[in-house]
């Protein structure tokens, strides 16, 4: 089973169902405006969510009695918000995932690991604030598409 959420479209309030593993940049059903794309990942659908994904995967890798991972949440979700159509954020519970942390040799968290084109380009260990993370992410991805 594929994480789904419902996401708040930023432009036009719709209220939008969004998979994590859909295939391509989930767009808003009302305005048509690329949505943020977040979500949980596993083990079971990080190929399809993470490796084929046709935008850039930041991983978030965090667990619920981390009090850094909760510090840096808000600014993991506006970097979402923020480069929406850009960017996909996969969040990663090492608790119900520790296969995961262990492949990607988490130590601590939290842990974000920017993953393009099917392989990891960049990890950051620790809490952010949302402006220097929203700095690195401009600084590694690809020129704007907008
Ligand atoms: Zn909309």
């Amino acid at each position: 089973m594929s994480d789904s959420k419902v996401l708040t479209c930023p432009s036009c309030a719709q209220k939008n169902r969004v998979q994590i593993s859909a295939a391509g940049v989930p767009h808003c059903a009302k305005c048509g405006k690329p949505l943020p794309w977040l979500g949980e990942v596993s083990g079971a659908d990080f190929g399809l969510a993470v490796e084929s994904s046709p935008v850039p995967v930041l991983l978030d890798f965090w667990a619920p009695w981390c009090g850094p991972c909760r510090m840096v949440a808000p600014a993991v979700e506006k970097v979402a918000v923020d480069l929406a159509g850009r960017i996909k954020v996969a969040k990663v519970n090492t608790d119900e995932q520790p296969q995961l942390g262990e492949r990607f040799g988490v130590r601590s968290i939290p842990t974000l690991v920017l993953f393009e084109n099917g392989r990891e380009k960049e990890r950051v260990v620790g809490a952010r604030p949302a402006a220097e993370l929203r700095s690195w992410l401009d600084s590694k991805l690809h020129a704007p598409a907008r």
